[in-house]
């Protein structure tokens, strides 16, 4: 039985950080309730701890406000909010026993010593650590250690718990029990948890609503079920769960193109022959003859999972993961089958014609073939054409005509890795510079949120002269 409520406790609204002079939230905008279990999902550096800060009040946003039950309170010190917080490194004082570690806040408070102990016996009971009272911290397993942090946070009867990954230092299986016993504990203490993770199964096992975020923006705000059923793009596909992510064309209303074969799907108002985004989790696809299914593929991978078979399955040039009770031998061909209902459609993160410069030659030499022009701070030279200086030129690159440079040789020394997204074939990759954004493609693992050189290879790019582009209209 659910038990938010639809009173809203705390609102962000239009937060905007910079630290160093660096984004790190893009004006985000986030309703929080009343006894609502909400997490903060995303990768490392998204900018899910600073959301968190922001309503304990330890970061001051540079604009947007913070309203805590109807009232701005930004620039309020953190003690003075009805917020606690409970940190990966439990923070508990170690000379101090579980009772008066948990007792600590309710002692400053000055309440009466009975008040007190009736409180921490209710909240001790409550954490399933009854009994533990005499115990040094020190002497205690990392699950309870974590249980008397969060006494200690709940004791004073806060409107707002924050936690930062919380069960970050724990191993699998006590992390996974911990995980249920928090759901219950926030249940029974209807309080209001904001949790942040990068861990996707915890926040889909925990969550009333989870909050996805990449580089300093929200993507997708919905319960577990919406943000893993509903994706609304690659990003968040990709992010929570296992899924297929293919490039597609949606030929028209209710009918998509991947893998060279026309499948029907529910969707409509992409427009014709629009490039989309397709996502199909492996547990929605199904394996059947070759004569039964819209596509075919070779097995080239088999992994029992206990309840499935895991399989990768070769679609031409690309890989499909599927999830199937039923197995099938590797290098036999099978066919693939998925219901027009599990089928997602989604815009593209980034249409294909945005890796286009806009450049004036800077410099050009005819006997060397070679010319240069100024692209964000730098230089950038292009061998083998020649553009006198002065020619105003549109650059078209393909997404593989960029590549990392890891040897500090790239065009553009430092740019941003936003997003990969593996597309059966090959990552997929948003890269931001200072003034656009790139696409790139690339059979290696990048590292979100990095910092890298980037190259260009001028061998695969188009170029014309905006003039001449001109002349022919
Ligand atoms: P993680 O899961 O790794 O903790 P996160 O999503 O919680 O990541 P944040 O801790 O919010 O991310 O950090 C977002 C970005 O802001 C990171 O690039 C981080 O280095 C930077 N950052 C955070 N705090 C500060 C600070 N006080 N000064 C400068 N940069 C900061």
């Amino acid at each position: 039985m659910e038990q938010t409520s639809n009173k809203v406790i705390v609102s962000l609204k239009d937060i905007f950080v910079r630290f160093d002079g660096e984004v790190i939230l893009n004006h985000i905008n986030l309703d929080i309730h009343e006894k609502e279990f909400v997490t903060i999902l995303g990768p490392s550096g998204c900018g899910k701890t600073t959301t968190l800060r922001i309503i304990g009040g330890f970061v001051n946003p540079e604009s947007g406000d913070v309203i805590f039950d109807g009232t701005r309170i930004n620039g309020m010190p953190p003690h003075k909010r009805n917020v606690n917080t409970v940190f990966q490194k439990y923070s508990l004082f170690p000379h101090l026993n579980v009772y008066d570690n948990v007792a600590f806040g309710l002692k400053l408070k000055k309440l009466p010593k009975d008040e007190i102990k009736q409180k921490v016996k209710k909240m001790l009971a409550v954490v399933d650590l009854k009994g533990y009272e005499k115990r040094p911290v020190q002497k205690l397993s990392g699950g309870q250690q974590q249980r008397v942090a969060i006494a200690r946070a709940l004791v004073c009867d806060p409107e707002i718990v924050l936690l930062d990954e919380p069960l970050g230092a724990l191993d699998l299986q006590l992390r996974k029990d911990m995980q249920l016993e928090l759901k219950e504990i926030q249940r029974s203490t209807q309080t209001t948890f904001i949790y942040v993770t990068h861990d996707q199964e915890e926040a889909l096992t925990m969550s009333d609503r989870v909050v996805v975020m990449n580089n300093g923006v929200i993507e997708q705000i919905g319960t577990p079920e919406e943000v893993y059923n509903e994706p609304v793009n690659a990003f968040v596909a990709d992010f929570i769960g296992e899924a297929n992510i293919l490039n597609g064309t949606m030929i028209a209303d209710q009918r998509i193109r991947i893998l060279g074969k026309e499948l029907p799907c529910v969707d409509k108002g992409f427009g014709k022959n629009a490039p989309v985004d397709v996502v199909i989790r492996p547990e929605d696809i199904n394996i059947t003859s070759v004569e039964e299914g819209q596509l075919a593929g070779v097995v080239e991978k088999v992994t029992f999972k206990g309840v499935h078979y895991e399989m990768s399955v070769r679609c031409g040039k690309c890989e499909i993961l599927v999830h199937s009770t039923k197995s099938a031998a590797i290098g036999t061909t099978v066919g693939l089958s998925v219901v027009p209902f599990n089928i997602q459609i989604m815009n593209k993160l980034l249409p294909f014609y945005d890796n286009v410069i806009e450049a004036v030659v800077g410099y050009g030499s005819e006997e060397e073939n070679y010319f240069e022009f100024p692209l964000e701070d730098e230089t950038v030279r292009v061998e083998g054409h020649f553009y006198p200086e002065g020619t105003a030129l549109r650059i078209t690159l393909p997404p593989e005509a960029l590549s990392l440079a890891g040897d500090g040789m790239g065009d553009l020394q430092d740019v941003y890795i936003e997003s990969v997204v593996y597309k059966g074939e090959h990552n997929e990759i948003i890269l931001e510079s200072d003034e656009r954004k790139w696409l790139m493609l690339s059979d290696t693992d990048e590292q979100v949120a990095t910092y890298v050189p980037l190259s260009f290879d001028f061998s695969k790019a188009t170029f014309e002269t905006v003039n001449a582009a001109q002349e022919e209209k």
